[in-house]
């Protein structure tokens, strides 16, 4: 009875804040052209993003940096790109963290290296995006701008993020998300460990690859540039990585190979 009232009630819940959070059939249509491999073949897979989307806005606080204006056409771009992955996993897997910083640009973060003599290191990088634990989560608005011309790419700067989000809730970043109990840790830990050990060949022959060599850097950034590939531009990431491609299948439970349409343009 208890639980029946519960479910109620995360309903009517989950009504309001549709309503409140509606998004208009035109900046929706606007937004699926802009980033075509949101575009799903199923209706309901199609109603489901759209739905998700709203939830998204509703629970997550958006704050601009940097002078940035934030319009509802950028927030809705970055809410759509945000839940892809989560279509069927849903969004309490994003329960761990609330805030979205969103920058006009890539940020310079300052950043400290200690080498093998104990000799510390500082360096910048420049970062289109970050996850911390915890969050809040970084975006460059014009790196989330450029993901539909990037998809050909399999480049996403959004999943990238959100991919590292998942990765870390079970508080390690390493590439091993939370898994149900029909994908064992040791066998997905072991298939990441091989495919990025053969990428990182491939990326020092200086092979052209559908996976961004950034992946090479580590197996955290390798489980998340992978994620970014498998929904935009998944035919190539297939063709490249099958057996990594089954298994991210499995884990988001989505086959965007066979449900959206081919990327338009080739790889150069
Ligand atoms: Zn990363």
């Amino acid at each position: 009875m208890l639980g029946r009232l519960r479910r109620h009630w995360r309903l009517q819940r989950e009504q309001a804040a549709l309503r409140r959070r509606a998004i208009p059939d035109d900046l929706w249509k606007r937004t699926l052209v802009r980033y075509p491999f949101l575009q799903r073949r199923a209706a309901e897979d199609a109603a489901a993003l759209r739905r998700l989307t709203s939830l998204f806005l509703d629970r997550k606080e958006f704050s601009a940096a940097g002078g940035l204006q934030l319009g509802d056409a950028m927030v809705v771009a970055i809410a759509a790109q945000a839940v892809l992955p989560v279509l069927r996993l849903g969004l309490q897997a994003y329960d761990g963290f609330v805030g979205i910083v969103v920058h006009p640009d890539q940020v310079v973060a300052r950043r400290q290296v200690a080498d093998d003599a104990g000799v510390v290191h500082e360096y910048d990088e420049l970062l289109a995006g970050e996850a911390v634990q915890g969050g809040p989560v970084m975006l460059s608005w014009r790196d989330v701008r450029a993901a539909g011309p990037g998809a050909a790419q399999g480049y996403n700067v959004v999943i990238h993020e959100f991919a590292h989000v998942l990765d870390m809730a079970d508080g390690v970043a390493n590439g091993v998300p939370l898994l149900p109990t029909e994908l064992p840790v040791a066998a997905w830990r072991a298939t990441l460990h091989e495919e990025y050990e053969r990428f990182a060949r491939r990326v020092d022959a200086g092979e052209d690859t559908a996976l961004d060599p950034y992946g090479a850097t580590a197996e955290d950034e390798f489980f998340a540039v992978a994620s970014e590939a498998f929904f935009v531009s998944p035919q190539a990431m297939q063709a490249e990585h099958p057996v990594l491609y089954a298994m991210l299948g499995r884990y988001y439970r989505q086959d965007p190979a066979t449900d959206t349409p081919p990327s338009r343009r080739s790889r150069a």
